[in-house]
Parts: C-alpha cells; sequence; structure tokens
C-alpha cells in the first residue's frame, strides 16, 4: 500500500508504521464511506507483511468527532460501525490512533477499539450521545467501563460531557499525551509498540471498579429524579450497570437494543430537531454571500452584570475590550467582575495562568468615551431606560468611528427608538445577551427597521464567533424571548390567583422538565426590570381584567428577589419560604376580585402555562419577528430553560 484509498481515505507507510488519515471534514464524521474504508485499510494491513502497526489519525481540525447525523434517517448499512471497532480489536497489528480536536460518540468508540490512544494535549473525548436522546451504540457502553473505572464511565456516559486529553490520561483513556507534532509521536510511540505483545483487547477484560448493587441503585435513583423524566442518561446507566454481568457480544447487543429504542423515540427525534435548528440559526437567506464588518475591538458601556459577563466572554475569546463606566468607583468594580469570571475560567482548567494574564491586558477601562473611539463594535448594558440608553447612543455617536457597529444589549426596549439617536441608524442592533452572559449560550439579535445587511451579518457573526446561538428577532417589547416569557409569567399570576401557589406553579414547571419554576426565576433574575417594562406599559396596557398586580405589590415592598433577601420567596432563613406578606396580597387580590380559590392539579397547571406560551409564540411567528417556529424553540431551549427533550413549545404543539 501506499496510495489513498478512498477519497475520505488516505494509506501511506512510514517504515514498518501504516499511517490511515480519516479525511471527511469538516469533521471527520464516522460515515460509510469511513467505515468501510477502516475495515478495507484493518485487512490490508494484517496482510501485509511489511506493516507492523497502525497509526489512525484524523485530517484537519480534529479525530472522527462521532457518527454522520445525517445517515440517522437512513437505513443503515454495513459495515456499522460496531463492526468496525469489533474488526480493530481483533486487528493482529497494534492500531494505535491518534487524537487531536475531538474524539466523540462513534469517534471515541473508534478509537477505544484500538490497542492503544495517544493525544494532543488540548483534545476532548466524550460521549455526548444524551444530547441527542441516544447513547453510545457501537460498544462505548461496554468498553469505556473496561478501561476506566465504572464510576468515571457513567459520569461520562450520562452526563454527555467531554473530558480534557489529561484528563483522560489520568483516568486510563489515553497511554501518552504530547504538546505538539501528535503524527510524528503517534508514529513514534507505534515504532516502540510494533515489537511488543498485543495488548488484549478491551472486550476481553472485566469491568473496572463495578458498582456495589446498593451503590447501583442509589445512582440511578438520584440519576432518574434528575433527569425529571429524560429517558436517555438513565437507559444509558441501566445499560452500564449491565454489563459486568454480560458477555462482551451480549452486552453489545444490549446496547444496540437500547440504543435502537431510544433512536426511535420521540424524545430524540426533538433533540435531533433541536440540533439542527441551534445550527440553522442566523442563516437568513436575504444576507447570502455578505460579508462581516472586521471586528477585534469591542467596546462595553457599563460594567454591571450584564456588561462584565459581555467583556469577559469576548476576552475569552479573543477580543480585546475597553469598558466605560460612570466613575473610577464603579470601573474598579467591574474590573473586579471580569477578573472573577476569568479567575473562574482558570479554575476550572479551561484556560491557563499565562493565558489569564493575557487576557487581563486586553481589558482596558475608562470613564471617558474618547477611549472607544478606534472600537469597531460596541455593546451597551446600562440601566434599562429608555432615557438613559439614548443619551448614551447619542455620545456613542460622537465619540466612535462612522462605521463602527453601535449594539444595545437592552431586555425590552424598542431598539429603533434608541437608533434614531444615531445619526447613521443603519449601523444600530440588538445583542441581547442572558445572563450570566458568559455561560448562556442565546443572544438574540434585534433586527432594527434600518439596520444596514452587513451589520446584521457582523451581530450574527459575532455572536457565532463567541460560540453562542444567535437568533434573529423582529422589534417588539421583549423580543422572541421575554415576550413569551411575560405571556407564560402573566398566565401564572391568573393561575395564584385562581388558587394555586406560587411553589405549586414552580413545582409543576420542574416536573415539567424547567430546571426552576418561573417564580424562583423572577426571584433569580430580579423582579425590578420586569416591574420597570410594566409600568412603562401601564399607560397603553389594554383594559385587561386579568392583570395581577402582585408582582408591582411585592416589588413596592422593596422585595425584588434573592438579592434584596425577599421577592415571591422568603431567602432569609436560608430555604425559599413563601411568608405572610406573600400570602395575605395573594388573598387580598383573590378578595378584590371575588373569586373563591380553585385546587389545580400540576397537569392541568403546565397545559395552562403550556397553551399561553404557544399562544404567544404563535403570535410572534404571525408577525414575523420570529424567522421560524425552530428559532423559538431554541430560543425557549437556550434561554429559558424548557426542557430540551420536548423539542421546544412550537415542537409540541406540532406533534
Ligand atoms: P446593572 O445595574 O447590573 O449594570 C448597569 C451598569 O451600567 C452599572 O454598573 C452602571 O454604573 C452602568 N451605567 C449606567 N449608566 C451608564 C453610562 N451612562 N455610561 C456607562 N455606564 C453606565 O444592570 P444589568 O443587569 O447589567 O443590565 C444592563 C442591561 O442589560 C439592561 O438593559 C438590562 O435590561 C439588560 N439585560 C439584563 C439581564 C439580566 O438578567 N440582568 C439580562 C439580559 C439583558
Amino acid at each position: 500500500m501506499g496510495v489513498g484509498m478512498s477519497d475520505v481515505i488516505d494509506f501511506v507507510c512510514q517504515g514498518q508504521v501504516g499511517v490511515l488519515t480519516i479525511d471527511n471534514q469538516p469533521v471527520n464524521a464516522a460515515s460509510h464511506r469511513v467505515r468501510s474504508g477502516i475495515v478495507n485499510a484493518i485487512r490490508n494491513a494484517d496482510a501485509d507483511a511489511g506493516i507492523k502497526a497502525v497509526v489512525l489519525i484524523g485530517a484537519g481540525k480534529t479525530f472522527i468527532s462521532g457518527a454522520d447525523i445525517r445517515e440517522f434517517n437512513q437505513s443503515p448499512k454495513q459495515p456499522y460501525l460496531r463492526e468496525v471497532v469489533l474488526e480493530l480489536m481483533s486487528a493482529s497489528k497494534p492500531w494505535i490512533s491518534a487524537i487531536h480536536g475531538a474524539a466523540l460518540g462513534g469517534g471515541l468508540e473508534i478509537a477505544l477499539g484500538c490497542h492503544y490512544r495517544v493525544a494532543l494535549s488540548d483534545a476532548s473525548l466524550g460521549f455526548p450521545e444524551v444530547n441527542l436522546g441516544l447513547m453510545p451504540g457501537a460498544g462505548g457502553t461496554v468498553l469505556l467501563p473496561r478501561c476506566v473505572a465504572m464510576k468515571d464511565a457513567i459520569q461520562m456516559i450520562t452526563t454527555g460531557k467531554p473530558v480534557m486529553a489529561r484528563d483522560a490520561l489520568a483516568k486510563g483513556i489515553l497511554s501518552a499525551v504530547t504538546e505538539d507534532s501528535l503524527a510524528e509521536f503517534a508514529i513514534e510511540f507505534a515504532s516502540q509498540k510494533a515489537g511488543e505483545p498485543l495488548p488484549v483487547p478491551l472486550s476481553r477484560r472485566s469491568v473496572i471498579e463495578p458498582l456495589t448493587r446498593d451503590e447501583a441503585d442509589r445512582q440511578l435513583a438520584a440519576l432518574r429524579h434528575k433527569s425529571h423524566g429524560q429517558q436517555s442518561p438513565v437507559v444509558a446507566l441501566e445499560t452500564i450497570l449491565a454489563t459486568p454481568g454480560l458477555g462482551t457480544e451480549e452486552a453489545i447487543k444490549l446496547e444496540r437494543d437500547h440504543f435502537e429504542q431510544l433512536k426511535a423515540s420521540e424524545q430524540s427525534r426533538a433533540l435531533r430537531c433541536l440540533f439542527f435548528a441551534e445550527r440553522n440559526t442566523g442563516k437568513l437567506s436575504e444576507l447570502s454571500g455578505i460579508q462581516p464588518l472586521k471586528v477585534e475591538k469591542i467596546g462595553v458601556i457599563g460594567g454591571g452584570t450584564m456588561g462584565s459577563g459581555i467583556a469577559a466572554t469576548c476576552l475569552l475569546n479573543g477580543y480585546a475590550i475597553i469598558l466605560i463606566e460612570t466613575s473610577e468607583a464603579a470601573t474598579q468594580l467591574a474590573r473586579q467582575r471580569v477578573w472573577e469570571i476569568l479567575s473562574d475560567s482558570k479554575k476550572r482548567g479551561l484556560i491557563s495562568s499565562s493565558k489569564f494574564h493575557a487576557l487581563t491586558s486586553a481589558f482596558q477601562s475608562s470613564v471617558d468615551y474618547q477611549a472607544i473611539s478606534d472600537a469597531d463594535l460596541v455593546i451597551e448594558a446600562v440601566y434599562e431606560d429608555l432615557k438613559v440608553k439614548q443619551e448614551v447612543f447619542r455620545r456613542l455617536d460622537e465619540s466612535m468611528r462612522p462605521d463602527a457597529v453601535l449594539a444595545s444589549n437592552t431586555s425590552y426596549l424598542d431598539v429603533n427608538e434608541i437608533a434614531k439617536y444615531v445619526v447613521d441608524s443603519s449601523r444600530v442592533i440588538g445583542l441581547h445577551f442572558f445572563s450570566p452572559a458568559h455561560i448562556m449560550r442565546l443572544v438574540e439579535v434585534i433586527k432594527t427597521e434600518t439596520v444596514a445587511p452587513q451589520v446584521l451579518t457582523t451581530g450574527i457573526r459575532l455572536a457565532r464567533s463567541l460560540s453562542k446561538i444567535p437568533v434573529v428577532s423582529g422589534v417588539c417589547d421583549g423580543f422572541i424571548g421575554n415576550r413569551i416569557m411575560s405571556a407564560y409569567r402573566r398566565e401564572a399570576d391568573y393561575l395564584i390567583v385562581e388558587g394555586a401557589s406560587p411553589d405549586q406553579v414552580d413545582a409543576a414547571m420542574r416536573d415539567f422538565g424547567f430546571p426552576i419554576g418561573i417564580f424562583q426565576m423572577q426571584d433569580l433574575a430580579g423582579l425590578d426590570i420586569a416591574w420597570a417594562m410594566r409600568k412603562r406599559q401601564s399607560k397603553t396596557r389594554a383594559p385587561d381584567i386579568g392583570y395581577a398586580g402582585i408582582a408591582d405589590r411585592l416589588c413596592e415592598l422593596g422585595r425584588f428577589g434573592r438579592k434584596t433577601g425577599s421577592g415571591w420567596y422568603n431567602y432569609e432563613g436560608g430555604i425559599p419560604e413563601l411568608d405572610e406578606t406573600v400570602n395575605s396580597i395573594i388573598a387580598d387580590e383573590r378578595d378584590a376580585r371575588l373569586i373563591v380559590p380553585q385546587s389545580f392539579s400540576a397537569d392541568e397547571i403546565m397545559k395552562r402555562i403550556l397553551n399561553a406560551m404557544q399562544g404567544e409564540a404563535r403570535r410572534v411567528l404571525d408577525e414575523g419577528i420570529a424567522r421560524c417556529a425552530e428559532d423559538i424553540d431554541v430560543v425557549m431551549a437556550n434561554g429559558y430553560g424548557f426542557p430540551r427533550w420536548k423539542g421546544g413549545p412550537m415542537f409540541m404543539q406540532n406533534r
């Protein structure tokens, strides 16, 4: 051999070591052609006396980063992935997978099929299948607990979270890690192994540190509780727990059956729809071919909760930041907040100490707007007050380059009205980040009436470059997400006036799969921003007999949520409790409306909340605020905790 074998597989010999390169970019998915290419290469290498070992490596940015999910909706073609993995394990020469970028799902299964695995230090390895409502289906649940301690295998497979190379080395997945020159390193490693006896393949080893029956039961119960009805992590755990009692063949068959059940499930369909919807956001046909403006230096106005989070996110993604505040003291506070986020990234091993120092020196702050005169783009995150924001934009217009993009992070306000304070309003957009901005992946990109296509493209690309999901929204009160949230929050208010209690509503939402209920969420975010919005709307609000002023009364008492010690719940005792003040405000509201409280089941509560959500979502779509139903589902799943495995309110409505 020594010639390319197909357009996605290349095989060359370096001395006695064969090097098989998968070139199915961008992600080197294990498509049918890749699988059959590997099987051919195994057979050829076995038959070639000149080859003593084989290195399996990926071309471009990554190793094999998973199965080809586009093939999921077709009938599978042989060789199946599990056959490739089994064939690797019975190869007569040592196979070494050389991992850079990511070895995920089917990619990691292929790597586990090899006799050895080596990697670049910044590579990641994992089984993310549960995120698509699936589980490993080509031996992962059987092989991983024979390679690492069972508790580690459980952690990796049921959370879907990848591990970095050093961690994988410590756990026992990798034999060696290198800082650079992966191919040379792997070839050298392979030449050393060429003369040694083959190690026992994972399929013939025992499970490492299997759990006791009691521990297994405990873990299963805890995961069932945590999953709120999401099936895939639980089924994956059941499969892993079954493996020590079965032979490998039987265990792989059981895994296959469970994988097929999950693949056919409504939850997996929902998660796969969301997966594609998330990749499709921001791809507006009218923007095709339009190049974004160059963005290197970003200004941030206001370094409170949002401004500091946005600044840290931008720094972590390679942008230089200049942050403007109102006073030296406020600037210091903002700097501290940014440092805290960066230190946290350092603590979690996401950035090194030298990177931390480089990022802190890419951060500047000032009280003088002239400092942002050379920024390419600015994101305003000052108080949620139209007049304050208009004044900020007037000053930005004066001090910034005429071609710079000016963005507002407003949650609800009319960005068209803000754009009027800029001479060339075509350069104004909204970039609505969610809190905490360095963690939440959603960014609503607000399309004003006058925005230039290139400016809109720049906003979308900026969000993607921050590893966020940009969803384009038209201008309305609250855009896509907060407008829909206001509608179901209003419905939750009606429910409590009619007889439910806030903690009953929250519990119903948690049972449905939201991480927290709507009243808990308000307490966490602070009740004051929405209060300001309601006060603003009060002059124009249609006479609405259902409007419940309970949250207004809480705000009048200074109960803004967790940050003030109480809101819907009282946090003073450490455990959130409904106190007398809230109960009597609710009772007053019922009396004033002559309402006799009724009781509601969790199902009834959730049906009302979901109807309100879907009704408003439909209006948002009909008015053209959202581009498509899928965008709405992406917003609700990524900004508001809608359970991903239910696909989103529109997905549910359309089933
Ligand atoms: P915040 O009160 O924490 O911070 C606002 C900061 O802006 C303060 O530090 C203040 O000193 C500074 N500031 C005020 N006027 C200024 C000016 N003229 N120039 C420079 N700095 C100025 O508020 P926040 O929660 O960060 O919210 C900021 C914006 O982000 C608001 O529009 C809000 O609606 C929006 N937002 C908030 C959230 C959230 O959950 N907090 C989420 C999304 C969007």
